[in-house]
C-alpha cells in the first residue's frame, strides 16, 4: 500500500512513519516539516552493503551520493552503516569532514572543481578525486605536487549508454558535460595522461548512467563497455586498473507505476555481468564501488504540510493551499516529478477527490502534484507527501524569503530534529 515498509496507519486512522502519528508530528514540530525514518535509513543501507559482501565477496564499496540528503546526522548515519560517500562540492565535503567521515571512503566528483575545492580535496588525504576533465587533471596534478602528495584518482568515463532506451549509443552521450568520452579516444589519452603523473595515482574509472531507473540490463551493459575500457588500458600501457565504478541511479518509488527491484537482484544481476566480462577479457575482477543515492533516503522521508484554503475552480480544477512548495520541494516544478499525496489524519478515508496541490510562493508554477487523488480535505488538514526523502531538502531555497523547515528524525516511535528550522535572522544574516 505504501512506498516504504516505514508508513503505516494507526487506530485513529493516522498516517504513521516509524511508528510515529504523522499529524502529532505535525502539531508538535510545525509546518512545513521534512521527516525522516531512521530505521528505514539504515535498512536501505546495509541492503546494498550485504549486497557487496555477498555477491562480491566483500570487495567492493557502497557510496551514498550525498547530494540527496546532505547533513550531518545523516552522513555520521553513513559512516556508521559502513558506507562511503560521494561528495561533489567543497560544502559537502565539509559536512563530511565535519562529521569525521574517513576520508579513504570518501570520493569527490564534480564537472568543474575550483581551486579551493581542489585545494581542500588534496589537503583532506586521503580523499578519492574522480576527475571530469584534462584541465582538472592539470590542476589536481599542479596542486598535489604542491601539497607533496599522492593522490588516488578515477576517470569519469561517457559510456554512450541511455539507461532509459537500453541502446548503447555510440555518439549520443558524447552530448553530456560530465567526463571522457569513449568513442573518442579522449577517455584513453586521459588515462595515458594520468598514468604518466608522479603525484597522481590513477586507480580505476568511474561512470554514472542516469537516475531513477528501474531496469538491471542498462548497468550490467555499462559494465561490460567500461571494463572493454579496462582492457583497452591495460592493452596499451600494461597496466590493470582495480577500481570500478559503475555510479548509482536505482529507481524508488514515488507512485503505483514505479516498481523497483530489490537492490539485491541488481547487484546480483550486473555482478554476474562483470565476472563473465571480467573472465573474457583476462582480467581479475576489480574492486567495484556502486554510488546510490536517492534509494536510500528517497522513500524513508515525507513532507508534512497544513492545508490554508481550498479553492475550487468550477469546471476547471480544486486548488488545495499548503504552506509549503515549490521551496521546500522544487521537483515538480522543475520536471514534473510524480509524488503521492495524501491526508495523513484522515489517511483511512478513501480519496475521492482529484486536487492540485499548490504552494504559497509567487510563481503560478508553484505546485507539488497536479490532478492528484486525496481524501476531501478542509482548512487545518495536514498533508503526507511520500517519497520526499532525496532530493527535496537538498535542493530546497528560500525564495519568497520563506525560511527552510526543519528536519525530524523519527525512530520507533522517538523524534528528533537532525536540522534546525530557518528563522527570519537566518534570511538576513547576510544582507548589509
Ligand atoms: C547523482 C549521482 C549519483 C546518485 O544518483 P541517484 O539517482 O540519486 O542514485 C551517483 N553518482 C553520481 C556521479 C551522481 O551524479
Amino acid at each position: 500500500m505504501f512506498p516504504s515498509d516505514c508508513l503505516d496507519v494507526n487506530k485513529a486512522g493516522h498516517l504513521t512513519i516509524g511508528g510515529y502519528d504523522a499529524p502529532a508530528l505535525a502539531k508538535e514540530y510545525g509546518t512545513p516539516l521534512y521527516v525522516m525514518d531512521e530505521t528505514q535509513l539504515r535498512q536501505n543501507c546495509r541492503d546494498y552493503v550485504r549486497s557487496i559482501e555477498r555477491f562480491y565477496d566483500g570487495r567492493g564499496l557502497a557510496l551514498y551520493a550525498s547530494k540527496a540528503f546532505c547533513c550531518k546526522e545523516v552522513l555520521r548515519i553513513m559512516a556508521q552503516e559502513g558506507m562511503g560517500l560521494d561528495v561533489c562540492s567543497g560544502g559537502e565535503l565539509y559536512t563530511a569532514l565535519q562529521v569525521g567521515f574517513p576520508p579513504e571512503r570518501i570520493y569527490f566528483h564534480g564537472n568543474n572543481k575550483n581551486a579551493q575545492e581542489i585545494r581542500e580535496g588534496v589537503a583532506a588525504g586521503a580523499v578519492r578525486f574522480v576527475v571530469d576533465n584534462l584541465e582538472e587533471l592539470r590542476r589536481l596534478d599542479a596542486e598535489a605536487l604542491r601539497q607533496g602528495k599522492r593522490i588516488k584518482i578515477l576517470l569519469r568515463v561517457k559510456p554512450g549508454i541511455d539507461a532509459h532506451t537500453h541502446e548503447f549509443i555510440r555518439t549520443g552521450q558524447i552530448d553530456s558535460k560530465f567526463g571522457f568520452a569513449l568513442e573518442t579516444g579522449e577517455a584513453l589519452n586521459a588515462a595515458k595522461k594520468a598514468l604518466a603523473s608522479q603525484s597522481l595515482e590513477l586507480c580505476g574509472i568511474h561512470c554514472h548512467i542516469g537516475s531513477q531507473i528501474f531496469d538491471t540490463a542498462p548497468f550490467a551493459l555499462a559494465a561490460q563497455v567500461m571494463l572493454g575500457f579496462l582492457s583497452q588500458i591495460k592493452a596499451q600501457s600494461g597496466i590493470e586498473l582495480d577500481e570500478l565504478n559503475l555510479g548509482g541511479g536505482f529507481g524508488i518509488r514515488y507512485d503505483e507505476n514505479d516498481t523497483p527491484r530489490p537492490y539485491s537482484e541488481y547487484m546480483e544481476r550486473v555482478s554476474a555481468a562483470v565476472k563473465i566480462t571480467a573472465a573474457q577479457l583476462g582480467l581479475a575482477v576489480p574492486f567495484i564501488v556502486i554510488e546510490p543515492g536517492r534509494s536510500i533516503p528517497g522513500a524513508a522521508g515525507i513532507t508534512l504540510y497544513e492545508v490554508g484554503a481550498v479553492k475550487e475552480i468550477p469546471g476547471l480544477r480544486t486548488f488545495v493551499l499548503t504552506d509549503g512548495g515549490m521551496n521546500d520541494n522544487p521537483r515538480y516544478i522543475l520536471y514534473g516529478a510524480k509524488y503521492r499525496v495524501l491526508c495523513a489524519n484522515k489517511a483511512d478515508q478513501p480519496a475521492d477527490q482529484t486536487v492540485t496541490i499548490a504552494g504559497r510562493c509567487c510563481e503560478s508554477g508553484d505546485l507539488i502534484q497536479e490532478f492528484t487523488p486525496l481524501q476531501t480535505v478542509e482548512p487545518g488538514d495536514i498533508l503526507a507527501v511520500l517519497s520526499t526523502g532525496a532530493y527535496n531538502y537538498s535542493m530546497s531555497m528560500n525564495y519568497n524569503r520563506f525560511p527552510r523547515p526543519p528536519v525530524v528524525m523519527v525512530n520507533n516511535g522517538s523524534a528528533r530534529v537532525i536540522v534546525g528550522g530557518e528563522d527570519y535572522a537566518d534570511l538576513t544574516r547576510h544582507d548589509y
